[in-house]
């Protein structure tokens, strides 16, 4: 199997899209039909996010290698270090071994129930995501991914420390990392220079969410510490009784942040999906076509996205 990274450094941008394990049955039909039609478009990778505890994690673990079975696609699972001993640990990169899952974005989590709270390893487990990092590294021919912060993550005092310990992770052993959620081009730029500036050449792909509901921003502060646009905000707020207006407001601003992006020698882009395909898909093909409106049912072309004209 062809590294990530290799494909991640290929010369057309890679696209990739994230999806989250459902809760319920029908939860996980609208997954299924999301992963189908994403399935068209031949992505890089998709990737399935892992939860807090439990049921979650197992389906996490399910999804992602029901998705290795049977699609096309190559599934990445995300995997953390909360509440897991190094021994969980092995028995979980081992079922995904088992399974011919051969990618893992290694991130060291939040305490459950409260992001900011204080970070308590497990006893037998692990404090940062470099460990992480080399565990997986160490387990077999493992791809791995670590998370990249815009806006430095949120625990980190300053600059300089948050970004020495983004490149330990990377040194760690890490192929490629994905950024948190970002509505300002400049922080990623300012990232990937800094990260450059320390010698530091893992690919960092950039995380494209679509806001298109005023009501998603707390959530989004809540989630990532991502500071919004105040004129983005406006707009939504203007459309918060229309909901066409504030997709196609989310959509078009979502689409001239990936431009920029791309035009900036990003190695490509990955988008969460919500676990709906609706506004990513419509992103992805106005960077195909981008002078004329999106088309519904059309798809672009597959391996990589075109740089915008
Ligand atoms: P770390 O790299 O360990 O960093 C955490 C903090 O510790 C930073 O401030 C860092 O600078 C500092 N630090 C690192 N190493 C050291 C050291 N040696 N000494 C002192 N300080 C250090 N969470 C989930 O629960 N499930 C998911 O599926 C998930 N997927 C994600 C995907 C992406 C793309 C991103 C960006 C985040 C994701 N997260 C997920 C969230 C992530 O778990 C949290 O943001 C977490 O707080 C940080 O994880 P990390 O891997 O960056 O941790």
């Amino acid at each position: 199997m062809t590294a990530l990274r290799d494909i991640v450094e290929e010369d057309a941008p890679s696209f990739s899209f994230e999806f989250f394990p459902p809760k319920t049955d029908a939860a996980a039909r609208t997954l299924w039909h999301t992963i189908r039609r994403v399935e068209t478009l031949a992505p890089a990778f998709v990737s399935v996010t892992y939860g807090a505890g439990g049921s979650s994690r197992d389906r996490t673990v399910e999804v992602t290698k029901r998705i290795a079975a049977e699609t096309t696609l190559r599934p990445v699972a995300h995997l953390t270090a909360v509440g897991h001993s190094v021994a969980e640990l092995r028995h979980i990169i081992g079922q995904y071994a088992d399974a011919g899952v051969r990618d893992v974005l290694a991130v060291r989590g939040d305490p459950p129930g409260d992001p900011g709270a204080p970070w308590i390893p497990h006893p037998d487990g692990f404090t940062h995501a470099h460990q992480l990092v080399r565990l997986v590294k160490e387990s077999g021919a493992f791809s791995v991914g670590v998370a990249a912060f815009p806006e430095r993550h949120p625990r980190s005092p300053d600059w300089d420390s948050d970004i020495r310990h983004f490149v330990a992770k990377c040194r760690a052993g890490a192929d490629y990392a994905i950024t948190q959620m970002f509505f300002h081009v400049e922080d990623y730029l300012r990232l990937r220079d800094k990260a450059a500036a320390a010698g530091c050449t893992t690919p960092i792909i950039p995380e494209i969410m679509p806001a298109t509901d005023v009501r998603q921003i707390g959530r989004f502060a809540a989630l990532s510490g991502a500071a919004f646009p105040e004129h983005l905000a406006h707009r939504l707020e203007a459309a918060r009784h229309d909901p066409a207006q504030g997709h196609r407001i989310g959509v078009e601003y979502a689409t001239a942040m990936a431009q920029r992006l791309l035009a900036e020698g990003a190695p490509g882009l990955h988008y969460i999906t919500l676990n709906r395909s609706t506004a990513t898909l419509e992103i992805h093909r106005n960077l195909h076509t981008p002078a004329s409106p999106a088309v519904p049912g059309t798809i672009g072309e597959p391996h990589g996205l075109a740089a915008p004209r």
